[in-house]
């Protein structure tokens, strides 16, 4: 593996190649982007470049030598990965961080840290780290992945340099996951749909057999929904209910739901649309436009955005759900 082999992240791969080859790595980086699209294998994999005995041409890392083998298996002081103690990365988890990049390395090697959901540092730890973004050792880098930069305060962010992850497009992430995975093409397909063109989720949804549980649910929330049957939709809150209390699960429930609802729409006002999603088949979109009629589907992509900004402001979870499935 190799930051050449990164799937699908055009203009990351850009920046950092650039600066790789002009000798302008800079002390701090901000990898933003969602979860799954790649930040973590990409930090890896400078940590690799810049480490490697036999780089190739183009400044990657060869894969090959002690050092990138020690830094691919996780044994390398070049390279490490700093996540939450519980919800939250602690100051004493930071101040190690600033304690171990002070320890020169050997001869001309670099030492790479990486800080994993940045969002997730308390105002303490994040200002400990400014002591080694504003005068960092020759030899340091810190890198803060996040997919919601909003969050970190503005000393932090105006001393790193960002860099976008994308979702990357479905023919991409499909391809990717057949070579990883060995998964029929259909299959990878759905997944890289289902994932929004995010591979670490779809490889995720392929590997731990979740595609189809996620699939099903949301076909038979559209089916129940567009029924007006108080009792079913009780019933349809039971079964979400085993994710009330898991956020993540719940945004990607509702995030199916909503991709699907919005490619109904879509559908039921350009039937010769091109632009949908690709999560759901066409019989099930039509299925939905034709049961719920224009009015109500908007109504539907409304309050299910409205119920992911509030999941996202830390709203509670089964609220959400409630209030989505009660009132659409
Ligand atoms: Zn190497």
């Amino acid at each position: 593996m190799s930051l050449s082999t990164l799937v699908g992240q055009p203009l990351a791969k850009r920046l950092l190649f650039t600066a790789i080859q002009r000798g302008a790595v800079s002390h701090g980086y901000l990898f933003v982007g969602p979860r799954g699209a790649g930040k973590t294998y990409a930090a890896r994999n400078l940590a690799k470049a810049l480490n490697c005995e036999t780089p190739t041409a183009e400044g990657d890392a060869c894969d090959r030598c002690p050092s990138c083998r020690a830094i691919e298996g996780g044994v390398d002081a070049a390279f490490r990965i700093i996540s939450g103690d519980g919800p939250r990365i602690k100051i004493e988890q930071t101040r190690a961080l600033v304690a171990d990049m002070a320890l020169r390395p050997d001869g001309d090697r670099r030492k790479v840290y990486v800080i994993r959901e940045a969002d997730r540092l308390t105002p303490n730890a994040a200002n400990n780290l400014l002591k080694v973004l504003e005068e960092p050792p020759p030899y340091g880098l810190l890198i803060l992945t996040t997919d919601n930069p909003a969050t970190l305060p503005a000393t932090v962010l105006s001393r790193c340099q960002v860099v976008p992850f994308k979702p990357a497009s479905l023919p991409a992430v499909t391809e990717a996951l057949v070579g990883l995975t060995g998964a029929p093409a259909e299959q990878a397909a759905q997944a890289a749909a289902m994932s929004g063109g995010v591979l670490g989720q779809a490889l995720d949804l392929l590997r731990s057999g979740r595609l189809a549980e996620r699939l099903g649910l949301a076909r038979r929330a559209v089916a129940v929904l567009g029924r007006a049957n108080v009792l079913d939709r009780i019933d349809l809150l039971e079964e979400m209910a085993q994710y009330g209390e898991d956020r993540e699960r719940l945004a990607e429930v509702l995030g199916d739901l909503a991709v699907l609802y919005r490619d109904s729409l879509v559908l039921a006002l350009h039937p010769e649309h091109h632009g949908l999603s690709g999560r759901a088949d066409r019989d099930l979109l039509a299925e939905a436009a034709a049961g719920y009629g224009v009015p109500r589907l908007f109504r539907a992509v409304d309050r299910l955005s409205r119920a992911l900004d509030g999941l996202r402001r830390n709203g509670q979870p089964r609220l959400a759900m409630e209030y989505f499935v009660l009132n659409v």
